[in-house]
């Protein structure tokens, strides 16, 4: 079986076609959205982060990536600045349901029996289980009831030997790393042509009070749109946390598929 690339989407239909219709290869779908990430980073590193973890995981198991969602569900204030910002460019979330389900179901229409979503944008995260669970009721009724999927956001592998290494100065949590040492420093070690870190914006984690109120307020929003300084950002960090979750996520899959 001439396999010739990690993405589903390079292959002829026969190659594919063969790959997938015994359902023994897995398929990872990358997700993210388009978000303004600071002044520093360009707006789709959330397709970018998941996309490449997704490659290198399917080289280490003999997984295919699929395309990409690129466009996520709304940013949320706390969590990536809030959908107000320029660039930010969301769907609803009725919207991403319905397009994960008609994926989910395409998918298991080929064949396919396991399923990975590699998630790079937070506020994506309920409506992805959203989208797999309507699936799998349609499918069911299609009387297809063996198909698995395994749902992960890649920064969940990243464990606490790591986390020291990464910050040494204390760890603000994940919720403020948008735009921070975590997305920064692995673009620095896979894109580094697409962050310009002289124009990064220094400034303390965002704080925030424990409710929301919409409209947003911007003014809750650190003006430069991340919610951590990437000034400790750097090419040997973004190294850790690409072997840390790569590996975690390759364990998961061999665990949950064989
Ligand atoms: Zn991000
Ligand atoms: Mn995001």
């Amino acid at each position: 079986m001439p396999k010739t690339s990690a993405f589903a989407s390079e292959l002829t239909w026969p190659d594919y076609d063969a790959a997938v219709r015994n359902g023994q290869t897995p398929i990872l779908i990358p997700i993210g959205a388009m978000e303004q990430h600071g002044h520093h980073m360009p707006l789709h590193v959330d397709v970018l982060l998941p996309t490449e973890f997704a490659r290198r995981v399917a080289l280490a198991t003999g997984a295919l990536v699929a395309p990409p969602f690129t466009y996520g569900y709304k940013s949320h204030q706390k969590s990536g600045g809030g959908n107000h910002l320029p660039g930010t460019t969301s769907l609803d979330g009725a919207t991403l349901v319905a397009a994960l389900k008609d994926v989910v179901k395409e998918f298991a229409r080929h064949g396919v029996r396991k399923l990975c979503l590699v998630n790079g944008h937070y506020e994506n995260s309920w409506f992805i289980i959203e989208g797999i669970d309507l699936a799998l009721r349609e499918l069911r009724w299609d009387g297809i009831t063996d198909l698995k999927v395994v749902v992960l956001s890649y920064w969940d592998f990243v464990h606490e030997e790591a986390i020291a290494k990464l910050y040494p100065d204390g760890f603000p949590g994940w919720a403020v790393e948008h735009g921070g040492v975590l997305e920064t420093s692995l673009m620095l070690a896979l894109h580094p042509h697409l962050v310009q870190l002289d124009r990064a914006v220094d400034h303390a984690p965002a704080t925030f009070p424990p409710y929301d109120v919409y409209p947003v307020k911007p003014e809750w929003t650190p003006p430069s749109g991340t919610l951590s300084s990437p000034k400790q950002a750097s090419v040997e960090k973004g190294e850790i946390l690409l072997d840390v979750c790569t590996r975690g996520i390759v364990e998961a899959l061999r665990a949950e598929f064989g």
